[in-house]
């Protein structure tokens, strides 16, 4: 296990300066059994300088192809120590370590991804647009890019968010989340000898004073997070001081719209894998299932025994396929959120009770017939518990699909191509699969309407986030 528990700054490694620490907890357990650096202001402004610094000295400037190897380096480094990587982040977060080795694969193609897109950023072409004048676009690195990640995929979502932001010039402070940082300090000690001092650092803390200390520190250019719609309103708030530029991608409350002429089989197996995957704490999992008349009680039914055949236990044992929760604090979330789902009206079809015993175990839960108004139908609740409503007809669908703050994610199961494509263009959500539901791609953008967030992850589209276009205009004649 992990021996780094200090920021990496600047290329070294450092305690946080006041010398406070945070506790690690295994949420199969419930025991701390690591340290990190508890971050301040004071370590948040060593970071940006060290930053700030790199970016200045080089980094800004350096060619794309000297990014790219740098990123194509980290890439390798990193599918070398999957073995190490997949045993910190499953005990870290309590992931099934049996399906933790996809998180490192995806990790490893997205750096490749960006380390390609490094070298083939475009722009509208060069020209004559004035009479006598010629223009160009410069895509620009913005500086200093403050990183702040969620603890739901925390090695994941360090990549997507260090991938684009090195691609295209910046240097980068990545703050993981107080629950779950040891990947990331695991990530800094892999690029230690890859890329110039102060280019990617990593700090630890909570949000309040290293994460709100970071926002309004004047040496940054962009904020990207990775959380909850509520951070993402105050980093949003807090950033408008200095009008530094967001990055934001949110929760989700993903609907799963099924018709009469789906494959039962299909979806069953669906949302028993991308409904559960995570334990559910996943912004795009298929959490809210939207039945047609017909076929709605055999899919409850079906989903019902998919989940309670779930095996639930210890993330370490090859035959677990649902893990514990991240935190107590998250597990009695879900727990408050289902008991009053069922003090409503709603039905129980499956689960519905923690799992006694140490660690922070939830049964896979399946909610019936909560009302389309209600908090458990409104609001995301991350953890392993899928809804299922049933629609009059395919205008209800949508609208029901449609009627939640989220826009993150959805799919649209039909045999009926035409409805599909009709279905998938009428509701507002930054994916929408069709027949299936989970799969994401490097070269795809992956991001959220409404309030699930501002901007894209993954694909060209995140590089831009982290750039500025520059119009140069020289007069010819
Ligand atoms: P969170 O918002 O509680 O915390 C996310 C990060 O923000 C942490 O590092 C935290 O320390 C920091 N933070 C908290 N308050 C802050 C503040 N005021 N200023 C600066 N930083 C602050 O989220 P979480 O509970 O760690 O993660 C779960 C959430 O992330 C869910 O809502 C989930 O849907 C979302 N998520 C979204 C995506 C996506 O791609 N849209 C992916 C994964 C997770």
């Amino acid at each position: 296990m992990t021996t780094n528990r200090a920021n990496f700054i600047g290329g070294t490694w450092r305690a946080a300066i006041d010398g406070r620490t945070d506790p690690v907890t295994d949420p199969a357990t419930g025991e701390a059994y690591a340290e990190v650096a508890s971050s301040g202001a004071a370590d948040v402004d060593d970071a940006v300088t060290a930053a700030r610094g790199a970016f200045e000295s080089g980094w800004g400037t350096a060619s794309p192809a000297t990014r790219a190897t740098a990123l194509m380096k980290l890439a390798d480094a990193i599918e070398a120590d999957t073995d190490h990587l997949v045993a910190l982040e499953s005990r870290n977060v309590g992931k099934p370590l049996a399906a933790t080795p996809p998180e490192v694969e995806f990790l490893v193609d997205n750096l490749r991804f960006f380390a390609g897109a490094a070298r083939s950023m475009s722009t509208q072409a060069p020209g004559e647009y004035l009479t006598g004048y010629t223009s160009l676009l410069r895509r620009e690195p913005l500086g200093v890019a403050a990183l702040i990640a969620p603890w739901n995929y925390p090695m994941m979502m360090a990549g997507w968010k260090i991938g684009p932001a090195l691609a295209a010039g910046n240097a980068v402070v990545l703050k993981p989340s107080e629950l779950t940082p040891l990947t990331a300090l695991r990530i800094a000690e892999l690029a230690a000898d890859i890329f110039p001092a102060g280019v990617l650092n990593v700090i630890t803390g909570d949000g309040e004073h290293c994460g709100a200390s970071l926002v309004a520190h004047p040496g940054v250019a962009i904020v990207s997070l990775t959380g909850e719609v509520s951070t993402g309103k105050a980093i949003m708030r807090a950033a408008a001081d200095s009008m530094k530029r967001v990055h934001l991608e949110l929760g989700g409350k993903a609907p799963v719209v099924v018709f009469d002429d789906a494959d039962l089989e299909a979806v069953i197996a669906g949302v028993k894998l991308f409904g559960y995957y995570n334990a559910g704490q996943d912004c795009t999992a298929a959490t809210r299932v939207i039945a047609a008349p017909g076929i709605h009680d055999d899919l409850v039914a079906g989903l019902a025994e998919a989940a309670a055949s779930l095996v639930v236990g210890a993330p370490a044992d090859p035959a677990t396929e649902l893990g514990p929760l991240v935190s107590a604090e998250q597990r009695e979330r879900v727990a408050g959120m289902v008991a009053r789902a069922s003090d409503q009206g709603a039905s129980i079809a499956t689960g519905g009770g923690i799992v006694a015993g140490a660690g922070f175990y939830y049964q896979p839960t399946v909610v019936a017939g909560a009302a389309q108004g209600s908090e458990i139908i409104q609001r995301e609740v991350f953890g392993p518990v899928v809804t299922v409503q049933r629609f009059a007809d395919e205008a209800q669908a949508i609208a029901w699909a449609n009627g939640v703050d989220y826009g993150l994610a959805a799919s649209v199961w039909t045999s009926d191509v035409g409805r599909a494509l009709r279905v998938a263009n009428a509701i507002q959500f930054g994916t929408v699969w069709v027949n299936d539901h989970g799969p994401l791609v490097s070269e795809m953008p992956h991001g959220g309407f409404k309030q699930s967030g501002v901007g894209k992850d993954m694909s060209v589209y995140a590089i831009e986030a982290y750039t500025e276009l520059k119009h140069v205009m020289i007069k010819t004649a």
